[in-house]
Parts: structure tokens; sequence; C-alpha cells
């Protein structure tokens, strides 16, 4: 099995004074090498984190679809790799509802970052009114469907290339994490389906990381429970301590 993989993302916080973060969580990574620990910070310092960075891996929040052309403002996945990532994350919630994205925008970025080279963490999960509706997995199934990119299906190395992050969007930044019996039932769907995706041999060794108020505090417990194989972290990945015993507890 791959190791837990414990991944911040620094959403839009960063300056260069960050940087010494960043090579503290490095330092921290070398010694702990069962675990592996990823930062994507804003784009403006991927290349920074990518030179000092001797054991984390540095990666995008998001890239275009396309690889260049007339479009201001935009990074294609090629110059994110260009610039020393090894990973983008996908379909985050705040992509989705800050910027319209859909599956179906969400699946060409993954295309696009494939082919890069990139490896490729998809975000999902549900919204609270979805889970009061009880149809959280129906939700998440059908959303992983429509985003997880075609060309995934023929990679040798598929289960290293995708990872899944479930993070529902009512435990994102408020301090409370999903309960572990909601955890363990949205993970098993997940795998389920990666199951029935990509095979009885590369299905289960897909990571499904567990995103959404996780912190020292809930992280052993949380990173125990079954399925879940590693975290996708905002807040608490923004120190080297905190995102550090985060990573220890797995
Ligand atoms: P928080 O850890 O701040 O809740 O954010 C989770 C998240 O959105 C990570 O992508």
């Amino acid at each position: 099995p791959q190791r837990p993989y414990i991944v911040g993302n620094w959403k839009m916080h960063g300056m260069r004074a960050m940087l010494s973060e960043a090579r503290a969580i490095d330092r921290a990574a070398q010694r702990h090498m069962k675990v592996e620990v990823a930062i994507a910070p804003p784009y403006t310092l991927i290349h920074p984190v990518h030179r000092e960075a001797e054991q984390i891996g540095v990666g995008a929040q998001d890239c275009h679809y396309e690889e260049d052309g007339a479009h201001t403002g935009d990074i294609s996945a090629g110059m994110v790799a260009d610039a020393g990532a090894k990973f983008v994350i996908l379909g985050h919630s705040e992509r989705r509802e800050n910027h319209g994205e859909s599956d179906k925008l969400i699946n060409a970025k993954a295309e696009a970052a494939l082919a890069a080279g990139l490896r490729v963490i998809l975000c999902c999960g549900e919204s609270a009114k979805t889970r009061e509706a009880g149809k959280a997995v129906d939700f998440v199934t059908e959303q992983l469907k429509a985003s997880l990119p075609a060309s995934a299906k023929d990679l040798e190395d598929v289960h290293e290339r995708i990872t899944i992050a479930y993070e529902p969007i009512w435990a994102i930044g408020t301090g409370n994490s999903a309960t572990i019996d909601d955890i363990a039932q949205m993970h098993a769907a997940i795998r389920a389906l990666l199951f029935e995706m990509y095979g009885s041999e590369k299905g289960p060794e897909i990571r499904i990381l567990y995103g959404g108020s996780v912190k020292p505090e809930n992280a052993s417990e949380i990173l125990g429970t079954p399925e879940v194989g590693g975290a996708l972290v905002g807040g608490a990945s923004l120190t080297a301590d905190s995102f550090m015993s985060i990573a220890l507890a797995a």
C-alpha cells in the first residue's frame, strides 16, 4: 500500500516570508519518511518552494485546461510543471463556487494536468443541504464520475497519478470536521466506485484523502478511519508546527 499522503492547501495565503514555514515543513518531513508530505502554495511561491524543498512535493491549486493561448490571467498545467509543481489540486469547492467551475471543466483540467505529467488531487464533496436531504453519497459519486478524466483508465500508474480528496463543504474552514461515521461511509462509497472504474488491482491503491477542519487534535482519529489515505489540510497547514503534528499522526 501507498504511504499516507498529507497535503497542505495554502489557498490564498503565502508571502515570500512564508518560505521559512515551507523549509521547516521540508526539514521535518525528512525525518518522517513513512508519510508523504506535500504543499500547494499560491502560484507565486511554487518555484521558490520547489528550489528549496528536498523532501516535500510542491503543487498548484488549479490550472487551465489549455496548453497556452489568449487567456489573460490564466496558468496552464505545463507552466506549473515547469515551475516545479508535481501535482495540482482540481475541483476544490472554492473554485466550484467562486469561479463557477463545473464537473465538465474540471474533467478537462484533469486531462490537461495528466497530459502535462502532473499528478491530480481531485476534490469532491457535498453541501450541507445535500447531506440533510440524504443525497450525499449519490451526489459525490456523480461528481466523481463526471470529473475523473477518461484517460486515467489507460495509465499503468493511475494509483500514483490520481488521488481523491473528499471535502464536505460544510466542514471546510468551520472548525467542525465530519463525523468519523460520515467519513467512513463516504470513503467506502468512493472506494467502491474506484474499484468499479479502475479494477481490483489499481482501484484499492488510489488514495482517498479527507479534508475539512483537520487539525492536530482530530488528526489521528480521522487518519485512522478505514479507507482514509491521508488528509488535505487548509488552515492548519499554514504553520510547520500544526501541519507536521497532523503528518505525525498518520
Ligand atoms: P480547512 O482545513 O481550513 O478546513 O480547509 C480544508 C480545505 O479546503 C483543504 O483543501
